[in-house]
């Protein structure tokens, strides 16, 4: 619980930090990124291949630095966001041509299983950059292939409706488990570490819980919602 509650607070600061730099560090990037860009395409043109490696090196570091800076914002949004019954399923299935042509390249089948529960309320986007972040987290790890299984279910008793990422990849071990969730950790060299943190600030906004599971081999991460309340149970 304390832990929670640290968690909470560091991401409240970080999200305030970023609210004030981030656009401060996104404008010059933009700059740089369209005169960068004229740089690179001028270089394909007379052949400078080598200098061309290194723009493109660039570019692609200035994206990198883009992503950090979006998700920094995502973190520091004000929740104004109009909240509204949303079918899981359908957000589910927005995604899944995204998720897709990513899985496609690593060798990676998805198994969608998706039974019909009731309303969710909340924000699209808001559900969507959650299912993104576990299924993009899924797909990062099985580098070798896999599968990727998506699954919704309804606990009648609970009024709760559940969402099961389930992949066959490199696992969590336990002493990470208590440390996934904290803003910033990664073990990936291309990573930010704000993923989860993200999920978890969303799913507690939306008054719900993840849940994360390892056993066996592969990894689970179950986000878990309240039902839409018809307006007289309020
Ligand atoms: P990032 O993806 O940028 O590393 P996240 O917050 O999304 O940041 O994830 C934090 C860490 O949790 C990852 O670096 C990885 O070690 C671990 N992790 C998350 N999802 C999975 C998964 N499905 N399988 C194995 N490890 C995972
Ligand atoms: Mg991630």
């Amino acid at each position: 619980m304390e832990q929670k509650i640290q968690r909470n607070e560091k991401l409240a600061t970080i999200g305030k930090i970023a609210a004030g730099i981030a656009h401060e560090i996104r404008n010059p990037l933009t700059s740089i990124k369209g005169f960068l860009q004229i740089m690179n395409d001028d270089m394909q043109k007379s052949g400078l291949s080598k200098y061309q490696s290194y723009t493109g090196v660039m570019l692609t570091e200035i994206e990198r630095i883009n992503g950090l800076v979006s998700e920094l914002l995502l973190l520091s949004k004000p929740k104004n966001v109009k909240f509204q019954p949303i079918d899981i399923i359908e957000v589910i299935l927005e995604l899944k041509p995204i998720i897709q042509s990513e899985a496609h390249l690593y060798n990676i089948k998805l198994d969608f299983r998706l039974l019909s529960v009731p309303n969710v309320f909340a924000g699209t986007e808001m559900l969507k950059q959650v299912f993104l972040n576990l299924m993009k987290n899924a797909i990062e790890a099985m580098p070798n292939g896999g599968t990727l299984t998506v699954e919704t279910c309804f606990d009648v008793a609970e009024q709760l409706v559940r969402i099961d990422f389930r992949d066959t990849g490199v696992g969590i071990p336990h002493y990470m488990i208590d440390r996934i969730f904290d803003a910033f950790f990664t073990t990936k060299e291309m990573g930010t570490g704000l993923g989860l943190s993200l999920c978890q600030k969303i799913v507690n906004d939306l008054g719900g819980s993840i849940r994360v599971g390892n056993k066996g081999f592969g990894t689970t991460f179950s986000v878990i919602l309240p039902i839409e309340k018809p307006a007289n149970e309020e």
